[in-house]
């Protein structure tokens, strides 16, 4: 089928809708506005020698369902995806980066970086989008939205009815501060897991080696202190992790703060607009992690389909 759908955000959703376009015959553009494909799959390198990677945003990954299984499936047999730790139900990361995962993914996607979409607007029959790079209207036959839900809310002012669906959700903050060590300690685990457990961290773990990590704060820190100086933000986690690590000098790397990081409350309602091709997706429709993400994008490229066929 010859329709142009853009798709806006390389984030596991965006890359899921696009794939499932392209199995139905419909080639589409991803645009995103970051440096890098992922959105919170992310990955920082760390500018030495070593080659290391922090994992700053999803830590791993898990499958329940069949179409995702079978993701997990083929990048474990062309290795760009591995078992991380040794968990039941299994997890899985990127190999070697979280990154990889989504190269490997999107390999023959048509993906664009630093292309931010600043407007949508409906015309005839058809869609307007405007973005910050050519800066002029193109018009297409259908558009897969995957913003975090207040930032889709604030992008689709023109389309009521799935801003009244991307009000309904709501989402944790997340802090992560990234840290080496100055000789990585001889009796280190791979991640150290806070779950329910009292103190301001819910996660803790190592990048692509034992020497790069990343500490997550909890929801209950997070949501509080988010917007908080970044110099407060970085004494308050240094000091707290030294408690794990006091035999070892700790070297700060540096701090990214998630606004949107883990839907706290799923949004519900009409996913594709009543009267024109424009879908939205992504975890705030399904659930806090990467492989609803993904059934999210499967399922915006299912309603565009049909809306286009
Ligand atoms: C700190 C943290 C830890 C997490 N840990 C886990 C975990 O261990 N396991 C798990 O399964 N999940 C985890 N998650 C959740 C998981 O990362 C997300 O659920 C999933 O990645 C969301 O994917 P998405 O495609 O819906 O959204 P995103 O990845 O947010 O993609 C949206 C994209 O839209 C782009 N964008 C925004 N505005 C514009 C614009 N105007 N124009 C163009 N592009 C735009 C953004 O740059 C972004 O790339 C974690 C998340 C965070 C933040």
């Amino acid at each position: 089928m010859s329709k142009k759908v853009i798709i806006i955000g390389s984030g596991i959703a965006g890359i899921s809708s696009s794939l499932k376009l392209k199995s139905y015959g419909i080639n589409s553009i991803i645009v995103d506005k970051g440096n890098f494909i992922g959105g919170r799959i992310s990955t920082k390198q760390v500018n030495d020698e070593t080659s290391s990677y922090f994992f700053h945003g999803a830590q791993f990954f898990n499958a329940k369902t069949h179409t995702f299984k079978e993701i997990i499936q083929t990048g474990i047999r062309k290795k760009y995806i591995k078992e991380f730790g040794n968990f039941n139900p299994k997890r899985f990361r990127g190999n070697k980066t979280m990154r990889d995962f989504l190269l490997n993914l999107s390999k023959e996607l048509h993906i664009q970086q630093k292309v931010k979409i600043t407007e949508i607007k409906p015309d005839d029959n058809r869609i307007n989008v405007l973005d910050n790079k050519i800066k002029r209207w193109i018009s297409y036959d259908g558009v897969i939205s995957t913003l975090p839900a207040p930032q889709n809310y604030d992008l689709l002012n023109q389309f009521p009815p799935l801003q009244k669906t991307l009000k309904t959700g709501s989402y944790h903050a997340c802090i992560a501060l990234m840290f080496t060590f100055d000789e990585i300690p001889c009796d280190l685990k791979t991640h150290y897991d806070f779950y329910k457990k009292p103190g301001i961290l819910s996660w803790m773990a190592s990048g692509s080696n034992l020497n790069v990590w990343t500490a997550h704060t909890n929801e209950e820190f997070s949501d509080l202190n988010y917007d908080k100086d970044k110099d407060f933000l970085k004494e308050k986690i240094m000091s707290y992790i030294k408690q794990f690590f006091f035999r070892s000098k700790i070297r700060f790397h540096s701090l990214h703060i998630w606004k949107y990081a883990k839907v706290a409350n799923k949004c519900f309602g009409p996913q594709i607009d009543p009267k024109y091709p424009v879908a939205i997706a992504g975890d705030f429709l399904e659930g806090p992690n990467v492989e609803a993400a993904f059934i999210s994008g499967n399922k915006a490229a299912d309603l565009i389909f049909n809306r286009l066929k």
